[in-house]
């Protein structure tokens, strides 16, 4: 039978991920700083414990789904945190998207201990991971990565190689500014759209056959009705507006530190920050579609 897989942070994603391993067969033990989180998992046989270091006594491959960099640092290297009670020759798993030095740090402090870290960041979304049809971006030693793969192809579609570690944050945050760039770009073609008068339905779909088309327009267009796809912005279910300004905050000390251009990153980022200040912290990335109308004095 199948050694337990450790599961830290049971959020939006956390936990889909963490029930597709169950379902592959992998006994799950769990935490999460907040209790009630693990009970839809403990619901399914998952056993849940008060801390990550209590989880990295009993397994040997463990996986952190946590929001930003912080929260990865605490995880880790906290009071109570995976590398106090962590055994030598235990894979560690990153899912996260965090700042790729932050990446290199849990390296190094994880190789001290004897262990094995590698960033897998996802793309896809809650939907994807439901699904188990999420994109891993993994860096780390390339001769980990099979170890890994076997876990991470329970949870995705797609486990794509991308480097030393810190690689696959690089290549999550580069996705991530892309996604903003189209997202924002397909709320403000939609409304535009409808303020000429066209239905947004029939206006997604000439997009979606023409040169406009991108995942936001086809995928995840966030014009009310045009499809079930996207949380409703009264949920706070998906993809946060938080958690999008931070990865578009990643993208810009990224640019900074490599001397790049990203105009469109730049504002995309502004953009998010300031709905965070408005109200929007905690609703789905789609929800700019509603900012934007907002801001016309809707
Ligand atoms: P979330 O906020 O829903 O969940 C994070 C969970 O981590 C929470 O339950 C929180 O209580 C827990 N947590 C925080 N600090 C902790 C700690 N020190 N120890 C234990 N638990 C802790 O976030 P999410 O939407 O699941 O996203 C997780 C990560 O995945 C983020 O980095 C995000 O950028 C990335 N991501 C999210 C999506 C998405 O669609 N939601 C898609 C791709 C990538």
């Amino acid at each position: 039978s199948k050694t337990a897989v450790g599961f830290i942070g049971l959020g939006n994603m956390g936990i889909p991920m963490a029930l597709n391993l169950l379902k592959s067969g992998y006994p799950i033990i769990a935490t999460d700083a907040f209790p009630e989180s693990g009970k839809e998992l403990q619901d399914h046989g998952a056993q849940i414990l008060d801390t990550p270091a209590e989880v990295a006594e009993k397994a040997d491959r463990i996986f952190t789904m946590l929001p930003s960099s912080p929260n990865v640092i605490e995880a880790y290297t906290g009071a109570n945190g995976i590398l106090k009670k962590i055994k030598k020759g235990t894979l560690l798993i990153d899912s996260s998207t965090i700042d790729p030095s932050v990446a290199k740090e849990m390296a190094l402090a994880s190789e001290k201990m004897g262990a094995v870290f590698m960033d897998a960041p996802v793309s896809g979304g809650v939907g994807a991971a439901s699904l188990a049809q999420l994109t891993f971006m993994v860096g780390g030693l390339e001769e980990e990565f099979t170890a890994a793969k076997e876990l991470l192809g329970c949870m995705g579609a797609n486990v794509l190689y991308c480097g030393q570690v810190g690689a696959g944050q690089a290549a999550k945050i580069c996705n991530n500014m892309l996604l903003a760039i189209g997202m924002i770009g397909t709320a403000e073609t939609m409304n535009l759209g409808i303020r000429l008068g066209l239905d947004p339905q029939l206006l997604a779909q000439v997009l979606n056959m023409s040169s406009g088309r991108c995942w936001s327009s086809d995928r995840y267009n966030p014009a009310p009705g045009v499809m079930e796809a996207c949380p409703p912005p009264t949920t706070t279910w998906g993809f946060g507006t938080t958690l999008m300004a931070k990865d578009l905050g990643l993208a810009q000390i990224m640019a900074t530190s490599t001397l790049t251009p990203i105009p469109l990153g730049s504002l995309a980022h502004q953009l998010y920050r300031t709905m965070c200040a408005r109200g929007y912290a905690n609703k789905d990335f789609s929800s700019v579609f509603q900012f934007l109308r907002e801001e016309e004095g809707q």
